[in-house]
């Protein structure tokens, strides 16, 4: 009977220094593994050349390196690229490169599917399957600074968990890809150039804001009216906004970090003075600025985008009390790229 090889990425550095010894080798062998593993990306053990070739062999005997494969990769006339990244076993993600003239984003999945139901969103249709381990969330990010650099000829600036699933669910491989992002044994990115986006997991921001995280928190906010928002977001139920509200104060209170809310305006939801007053009232619990997203269709036009005139009030009512608000395009939405459309219909 085969015996199963392990996943060497689910391996501390001090696992692989201890398992190294405990091969009568040196401890220092596994910080070499290790830099070939997350600094250079190592995709086979035998690409890993200051090891001997008995050395690489007892490592391809005892583990894998499940590295992820990017499937297909699609470019949009906008420029934006999004990636169908297969992974060990045959699930699928997807993750996509936006460019802007300074920037280019790397927007990355956290889970296979999503256990929230989010009813204006494609990849609430899809179940839930697994968290991505640490390793799956880190090479969609290697992959595309890989692509950053080859198509536009700069590294990587930007990092936003806004692909699939919610990366509150699976806090802690978020957090650990993360570290490996940041750390100069990784990618070496600054913490600030990342934003961790959630439908609002109270619990989970209150843990992160302990743990004085140094990257950006955005937040689904779609209404701040607790009825309707649990009637598009319907897990606001067991979340409602009192709780989101509280933890955000708590966030501020310990990471003095500015909250960033997203917020889609749809026709007959959410486009009325009321709603965008209470926006306003929301706001002023905690330093925070409004990114107002455009809704990108996914069906049958249950969903539609609110009129300019809706979003222009949203804008205006939203200055006049002093909170820094933005109006954002879509990207990629000719490929299905942008916000919402995450559903690996390829
Ligand atoms: N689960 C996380 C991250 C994924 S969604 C979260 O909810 O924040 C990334 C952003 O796209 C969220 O703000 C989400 O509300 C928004 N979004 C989802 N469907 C959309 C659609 N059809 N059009 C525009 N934005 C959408």
């Amino acid at each position: 009977m085969e015996i199963k090889k392990k996943d060497i990425r689910a391996l501390t550095k001090e696992q692989l220094r201890d398992f190294f010894v405990s091969q009568g080798d040196k401890a220092f062998r596994g910080n070499q593994v290790y830099e070939w593993l997350w600094q250079k990306s190592a995709h086979s053990f035998d690409s890993m050349t200051n090891l001997s070739k008995e050395t690489r062999s007892m490592l391809e005997e005892n583990f894998v390196i499940n590295h992820i494969k990017v499937d297909q990769m699609q470019r949009s006339i906008d420029g934006t690229i999004k990636n169908a990244v297969r992974l060990h076993d045959d699930l699928v993600v997807e993750s996509v490169l936006i460019p802007t003239a300074t920037r280019t984003t790397a927007c990355v999945s956290s889970q296979v599917g999503c256990s929230l139901d989010c009813r204006f969103c494609a990849t609430s249709r899809l179940k839930r399957m697994r968290n991505l381990n640490p390793d799956e969330i880190y090479d969609q990010v290697v992959a595309i600074d890989n692509e950053s650099r080859l198509y536009f000829d700069r590294p990587l600036s930007n990092i936003v968990f806004m692909g699939m699933g919610e990366p509150l669910m699976n806090y802690n491989n978020v957090l650990k890809a993360i570290e490996k992002i940041v750390s100069p044994e990784g990618l070496g990115m600054s913490p600030k150039r990342i934003v961790v986006s959630t439908s609002g997991v109270p619990k989970m921001i209150k843990k992160m804001a302990d743990e004085r995280v140094k990257f950006g928190l955005a937040v689904s906010l779609h209404s701040a009216i607790d009825d309707v928002r649990t009637s598009i977001m319907p897990f606001n139920a067991t979340f409602p906004l009192k709780d989101l509200r509280e933890a955000l104060q708590y966030w501020y209170s310990k990471t003095k970090n500015r909250i960033t809310y997203e917020y889609v305006v749809w026709k007959g939801i959410n486009d009325t003075q009321d709603a965008a007053d209470a926006l306003v009232k929301f706001c002023k619990f905690a330093p925070s600025k409004v990114n107002l997203i455009e809704y990108n269709p996914i069906d049958d036009g249950e969903f539609q985008q609110a009129s300019n005139m809706a979003v222009d009030m949203y804008k205006n009512t939203l200055e006049k009390n002093g909170i820094t608000v933005t109006v954002r395009r879509s990207r990629g939405k000719d490929i299905d790229a942008a916000c919402g459309q995450l559903a690996n219909k390829s």
